[in-house]
């Protein structure tokens, strides 16, 4: 007789696999409620037992209780943040990764694994236009690989300047990078040039006017720019930014969490091309390449380097780099800050692969083309209490209800989800608060942007 906590049990296992049957088959996902539950959320009080508790009540309990709590970020009407739409092949795929006992470290003890990641990193590097080579691993968030790639040029500089002090060392970084550029750079010490960017968008101008501005640019290491800034979708200038610092041996990292997934889109692919540029770029398939939460792809164009710098040394680990370096066998651990993984990159590896490149496209650019039509819409007569607060880019779109204070924008909010229409939320920019769509699934469609609108009516 084995362990009870290792034994098989049949009923459960239906039950199980009958609930993600069922929630996989709902068409659309509800958006349940978050926070604003209309019950109070319930107690667990005296939950976790000496002896514990029946299994098929405790899931009865989460269906019932826990699960509405929680606002679905599949659903078709969630469209806040940067939503998460993941396929159903990859979320399938996911509770394969869950039951098949992989750690995705090392070569030696996933080469399986590893394999078919490293083909979705590198196919991601292929149509980012970074060099064959390429390559890093699948991390568990952009805020994640923005720390490993950061660190990773970090040390680079060091090397290139010993003649610097290192704690002088800089980035350049816009004002309007993510707020997980700004902390990678604090954790790692390292000091930034903040540059004002031309109307959000970080442009070469606004780095060498900052630059010449600065009374000692020679500490400047490296430049980060963004592929889609999470608030409002703009792209920087990847092109002038990328080859200027290729031209002056500066580390060029990419941010592309949320909009490094457009690479897929045949209208807007072209923006992104000066990624190939970068020396470590980062997206996001957990967010608009549809794959389930937590997945980011690393990607370095001279990985052996983030090597050098991020591979973990101990010596119970010897034998995961024994016979190395002639012919490297890939160890995913070697490229970010980790050791242990989830097979992360699998489900999104087995989406790819089953779907279909185009799939992708269509996918992708469908979430650009609403919001193109939703600016038209906002901007027809018809929809005079409203108006755009710039024109969109990418699959956001800023807008502003005419006359409406802050309390007015939450209250709305809140009522849209308390009614399960949608779940919007309000944003600030240039210090005011206006609304915000951020696009992304497929099935979003334009009468559900008119309901929301109209909903903001007088
Ligand atoms: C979402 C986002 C991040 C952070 O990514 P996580 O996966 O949430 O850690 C970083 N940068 C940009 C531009 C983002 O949109």
């Amino acid at each position: 007789m084995g362990h009870p906590m290792f034994e098989y049990d049949a009923a459960l296992t239906d039950e199980i696999f009958d609930y993600c049957r069922e929630r996989l088959s709902l068409d659309p996902v509800p958006l349940d409620y978050g926070s604003l539950t209309p019950e109070p959320l319930p107690t667990l009080e005296g939950f976790i037992t000496a002896d514990g508790r029946d299994a098929a009540s405790v899931l009865h309990f989460f269906k019932e209780h826990l699960a509405l709590a929680v606002v679905s970020i599949d659903a078709p009407n969630f469209l806040a943040f940067i939503p998460n739409a993941p396929t159903k092949n990859s979320l399938l795929f996911d509770m394969v990764v869950a039951c098949s006992g992989l750690n995705g470290t090392s070569w030696l003890e996933s080469a399986g694994v590893v394999v078919a990641e490293n083909q979705a990193l590198s196919f991601l590097a292929h149509l980012a236009g970074m060099p064959d080579g390429s390559g890093g691993a699948f991390v568990s968030g952009g805020s994640s690989g923005n720390l490993s790639g950061l660190t990773v040029g970090r040390d680079v500089g060091r090397a290139r300047h010993p003649e610097i002090a290192p704690h002088t060392l800089r980035f350049a970084i816009s004002s309007d990078a993510h707020s997980s550029i700004g902390k990678a750079l604090h954790v790692l010490g390292v000091e930034t040039l903040l540059v004002e960017p031309d109307d959000h968008r970080f442009t070469l101008a606004t780095l060498q006017s900052a630059l010449a501005s600065d009374p000692h640019p020679e500490t400047v290491i490296g430049v980060v720019a963004t592929a889609g800034t999470t608030n409002a979708g703009i792209i920087d200038d990847l092109e002038g930014l990328g080859s200027y610092a290729r031209a002056h041996d500066l580390w060029f990292h990419v941010d592309g969490a949320y909009g490094g997934a457009s690479l897929f889109s045949p209208t807007h692919h072209q923006y992104l091309s000066g990624i190939r540029h970068a020396d470590s770029f980062v997206v996001d398939p957990h967010k608009w390449l549809f794959a389930p939460l937590d997945c980011a792809a690393l990607i370095y164009r001279a990985p052996m380097v983030a090597r050098t710098v991020l591979a973990q040394q101990a010596s119970y680990l010897d034998i995961l780099h024994a016979g190395e370096d002639e012919d490297y066998e890939w160890n995913p651990s070697d490229f970010a800050i980790h050791l242990s993984r989830r097979a992360r990159g699998l489900p999104f590896w087995f989406s790819l692969v089953t779907n279909g490149t185009r799939a992708y496209e269509t996918a992708v650019q469908s979430a650009i083309d609403l919001a193109a039509r939703t600016e038209a819409l906002i901007n027809t007569e018809e929809m005079d209490h409203v108006e755009m607060v710039r024109p969109s880019s990418l699959s956001v779109v800023l807008f502003r209800r005419l006359g409406w204070t802050d309390e007015q924008y939450t209250r709305w909010s809140h009522q849209l989800l308390r009614d399960q229409i949608a779940f919007v939320t309000p944003t600030k920019w240039e210090g005011e608060t206006v609304a915000r769509f951020a696009f992304l699934h497929p099935d979003t469609d334009d009468e559900l942007v008119r309901r929301v609108l109209d909903s903001m009516r007088p």
